[in-house]
């Protein structure tokens, strides 16, 4: 479509960052451009209402550049998961293996109530290690999964059969997929 062509055209890829053999889609072209960043917070809107979402929650640091004007956009809260020790409040925090060692991320533990419906808001869908996590973030804080909605999915790094299980049945959405 026609938004996907443009969502594409300010995308830009940037060879061995951050390390060698590394494609690196940088979405910094298509945040300075107001007529493609606000097609994408349509876009990603539409899919916080379609889906009923009462929270979005957006994953440091680009799903905060994306989440933050999703969420004012479909009229529903924005909850941040930041990287350990970032967030001042009572935390659950879940830890997930990477390529090299690990990672922990954090949620408030009184951000979410057993009567919202999360979407989670990130720009790249790789591995899907980080979604994995945050969705159990989300099921540990008793809230449940309105779905999980990205700008860009690698499907070479088979992020969306890992997330499967943990999607139980909510849907995952990649405006574009590579
Ligand atoms: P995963 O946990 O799915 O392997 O990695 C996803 C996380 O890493 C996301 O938070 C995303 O922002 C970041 N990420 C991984 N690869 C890329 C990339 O090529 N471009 C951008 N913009 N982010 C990436």
């Amino acid at each position: 479509t026609d938004i996907e062509q443009l969502l594409l055209s300010r995308i830009r890829d940037v060879a061995d960052y951050p390390e060698p053999g590394v494609m690196f889609k940088d979405i910094t072209p298509l945040l300075a451009d107001p007529a493609a960043f606000g097609a994408l917070t349509d876009a990603l809107a539409e899919i916080a209402v379609r889906e009923s979402a009462t929270k979005v929650v957006g994953l440091e640091a680009r799903g905060f550049i994306l989440g933050a004007p999703v969420a004012v956009r479909a009229g529903v809260g924005f909850i941040p998961v930041r990287k350990a020790g970032k967030l001042p409040g009572a935390t659950l925090s879940q830890a997930y293996d990477l390529e090299y060692g690990s990672a922990e991320i954090e949620i408030h533990a009184e951000a979410l109530t057993a009567d919202d419906r999360v979407l989670i808001v990130d720009d790249v869908l790789a591995t899907g290690g980080t979604a994995e996590a945050s969705l159990e973030l989300i099921r540990r804080a008793g809230a449940r999964v309105a779905g999980v909605a990205v700008l860009m999915e690698l499907s070479f790094l088979g992020g969306r059969p890992r997330l499967e299980t943990s999607l139980a049945g909510a849907p995952l959405e990649s405006l574009l997929t590579v």
